[in-house]
This record gives C-alpha cells, sequence and structure tokens, in this order.
C-alpha cells in the first residue's frame, strides 16, 4: 500500500512501523489536525521550545519563543535582551516589503530578449491586473527585468499582506507569466529563474533586500556593558569588527554577523515561518560602534520573508507561539525576529570579548 492512498496518519504509521521495524509513539503524541496540509504525514517532530525576554522593541516589551535543541541558546539570547531593554530597548524599523519571484523566459535572440523586457515594462499595468486577480492581498510593486545572453529574467516584487507571500506570489505570477505569453508568445522554461533568489544566500538578496528588509538599533552604556556582558565596550567593538568584518570578509561569506542564523532558524521554527528561508534570511550585517561612554549596536536584515498569517503560522503550536510574541502583522514578525538576532549578536560578541564562549557552552550546553 502507498502511503499517500491512506487516509489518517495512524493507517500511516502502522505501515512505516511495519516496514521500518522503528517504534513511533513519540512521533504519534502530538497536537496536530490530520489537515495539515503536508503529504504522508505521520505525526511530528517535536523540538524544544524556550523562551527569551522580555526585550523592550519599540516600546514593547517582548517575549521571544525560539525552537532549538542548542543548549546556551536562550540564555544567550535573554542576555542579549536585558543589555538591550536595561539599556531603553531597541527600535526596529522595516525599510523595505517586497516579496519575489522571478520567471525565466528563453527568446530566439538577444536583440529579441531585449524587445521583450521593453514590452513587458509598456504593459506593467495589464500584468498587474493578471497577476492580482486571484488574490484580495497581492499587490504587484514592479517588475524588474534582466537580459543574459537570449534569456530575459522578469523578477516580480509584490507586497502580500500580512502573508510572507511565496504561495500567494507564485500563483499571481503564473496568471502574469499565461497572461505575457499570450501576448508575446515568448517561451517561459520556468516559473522560478532563481533570480527571486528564493531559499538561497545571494548578493541581489544582500543588496536588494526580499520579504522584509529590516534595521534594528539600541545603544548600550558603558555600565550596561560592564554588568550584563561582563566585558568593555573596547573589547566588544574590537571582537565585532575583526570577527563579523574582516573574518567575515576573508571567508568570502555574506553573513556579516556572528550568528543569526541561531535565532532566525529556532524563531521560524517557532513561530511557523518556512525554516528553509533560514538560508537567506541570516545574511545580514551586526554592527558595533562606539557611541558615548558605550556602544552603538545595530543588526540590518534586508531578506527576511516572514508572515504572520498562512503557511505554517496556522498549525496549533505555532499560532501560540504567536501569541506569546504578541504580534499581529507580518512586520511586527520582522521587527521581533531583527530585535531576537540583536539580543543574540551582542550577547555573543560580549561572550566572545570576555572569553566565555567555551564555558558557557559547557556548563549549559552539555
Ligand atoms: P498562503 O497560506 O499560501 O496564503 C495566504 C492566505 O491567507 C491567502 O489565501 C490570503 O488571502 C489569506 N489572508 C488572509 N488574511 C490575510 C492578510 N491579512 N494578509 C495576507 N493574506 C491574508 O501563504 P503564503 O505566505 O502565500 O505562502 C506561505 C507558504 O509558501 C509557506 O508554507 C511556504 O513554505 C510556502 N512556499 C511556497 C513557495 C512556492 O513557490 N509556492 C516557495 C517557498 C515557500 P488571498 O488569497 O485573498 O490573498
Amino acid at each position: 500500500m502507498r502511503l499517500h492512498e491512506l487516509k489518517t496518519s495512524a493507517e500511516r504509521r502502522a505501515v512505516v512501523e511495519k516496514e521500518s521495524g522503528a517504534k513511533l509513539d513519540a512521533i504519534s503524541r502530538n497536537s496536530l489536525p490530520e489537515d495539515t496540509r503536508i503529504e504522508n504525514m505521520v505525526g511530528a517532530t517535536q523540538v524544544p521550545l524556550g523562551i527569551a525576554g522580555p526585550v523592550r522593541v519599540n516600546g514593547r516589551d517582548v517575549l521571544l519563543p525560539l525552537a532549538t535543541t542548542e543548549g546556551a541558546l536562550v540564555a544567550s539570547v535573554s542576555r542579549g535582551c536585558r543589555a538591550i531593554t536595561e539599556s531603553g530597548g531597541c527600535t526596529a524599523i522595516v525599510l523595505k516589503d517586497a516579496m519575489t519571484r522571478a520567471p525565466v523566459f528563453r527568446l530566439p535572440s538577444a536583440k529579441e530578449a531585449v524587445a521583450f523586457t521593453a514590452w513587458v515594462g509598456s504593459h506593467f499595468q495589464e500584468i498587474k491586473a493578471a497577476a492580482e486577480e486571484g488574490s484580495s492581498h497581492l499587490r504587484l510593486q514592479a517588475i524588474r527585468p534582466w537580459i543574459v545572453g537570449r534569456n530575459a529574467f522578469l523578477r516580480f516584487e509584490a507586497t502580500t499582506g500580512d502573508a510572507m507571500g511565496m504561495n500567494m506570489l507564485t500563483i499571481g505570477c503564473g496568471k502574469a507569466v499565461d497572461y505575457i505569453t499570450a501576448q508575446t508568445g515568448a517561451d517561459c522554461v520556468a516559473l522560478s529563474g532563481n533570480m527571486c533568489a528564493d531559499k538561497k544566500p545571494s548578493a541581489l538578496g544582500l543588496i536588494e533586500g526580499r520579504g522584509k528588509s529590516v534595521v534594528v538599533e539600541a545603544v548600550l552604556s558603558a555600565k550596561t556593558i560592564k554588568d550584563v556582558l561582563k566585558t568593555t565596550p573596547e573589547r566588544i567593538v574590537d571582537v565585532a569588527y575583526r570577527k563579523n568584518l574582516i573574518g567575515s570578509a576573508l571567508a568570502g561569506s555574506h553573513g556579516f554577523n556572528a550568528h543569526a542564523a541561531n535565532i532566525v532558524a529556532a524563531m521560524f521554527i517557532a513561530l511557523g515561518q518556512d525554516p528553509a528561508h533560514v538560508a537567506e534570511a541570516s545574511q545580514c550585517f551586526s554592527l558595533f560602534e562606539r557611541e558615548g561612554d558605550g556602544v552603538h549596536a545595530s543588526v540590518t536584515m534586508p531578506d527576511l520573508p516572514v508572515g504572520s498569517v498562512g503557511g505554517g503560522t496556522r498549525l496549533p503550536t505555532q499560532r501560540e507561539a504567536l501569541a506569546v510574541l504578541g504580534a499581529k502583522t507580518a512586520r511586527e514578525v520582522a521587527e521581533c525576529v531583527a530585535a531576537g538576532v540583536l539580543a543574540g549578536e551582542i550577547s555573543l560578541a560580549g561572550a566572545l570579548s570576555a572569553g566565555q564562549l567555551a564555558k558557557a557552552h559547557k556548563e549549559l550546553g552539555r
């Protein structure tokens, strides 16, 4: 019997147990409804959930849900939250809001590819109407063309309300492509031509942004750095400069940060975001600069695809975690994730500059 022909998780589990010899008792215990929209469901994998914070974000004290198996992570983020909140909180600002999808078209020649992109530019309103037809939230903002040889890449940029928007835009983009091909005869080779760039680290995502582009900042006093982080402004700035900037440049890394992926992954899993987007969301800049007697700390995340509705946010445990976060809109989710990353970055930069990293992991992580 093929698994997809069975109606319930229990039936599929029985088959898997028989075929594999494994017992799925723990996997069977969960709160998920049967209609979770994945195929061949047999149960759920559980990840421990911890709460870091509170951290003051734009004047609101926020608790941060983190789903992780890494010991010391929740404690570390909590320490960063304390440093931020004792310093008066952080300010998070959404700079840009644009989900993207980029189909690739093959034209007979480079000359015709150029003419094709010119046609797209002069028919934006009709293409926009086709894209938005099936959604009450999708709003196409721009179509940006790139030509390589006789290939034309069209990068669709859209706002998607409070949804992360990848399904919404892919469906809308499909309708727009149907309209474009019917009008021009151009051959769409793939609805996603990787200039999106979805679920991959890319210079394009870092520079142009994708989903929400967010900056978050806090000013830490010398006293807070001494009391909470057990180090000095000079040391923390020096560690961040040599590690986040020089080390990342030497490695050819897009991640000009200490461990943003740790917090992004843990918050994405807890809050029902798509964990595959950690690949792009974790490329960000963590900067520490001297300010007064302390430090100006900031994190800039150009490529943060998040939502407060749709996708995995519908699941029961993820909805509860979103309620703990208290973020009702996609923008608020983005601001809180960025604040969590800032807290994690501050704490790790502090631990490294105080020589505490290995000690904390030995005590808390093993
Ligand atoms: P979605 O659940 O597919 O769509 C959001 C739904 O929520 C729409 O039906 C929308 O209505 C509705 N909605 C209600 N209130 C809304 C509000 N205030 N703002 C926005 N929408 C609202 O979610 P999605 O964010 O588009 O897609 C997320 C999923 O895409 C994730 O599961 C992710 O894993 C997956 N994904 C897909 C692709 C792909 O290529 N398809 C790629 C990466 C990830 P309307 O329809 O009327 O707008």
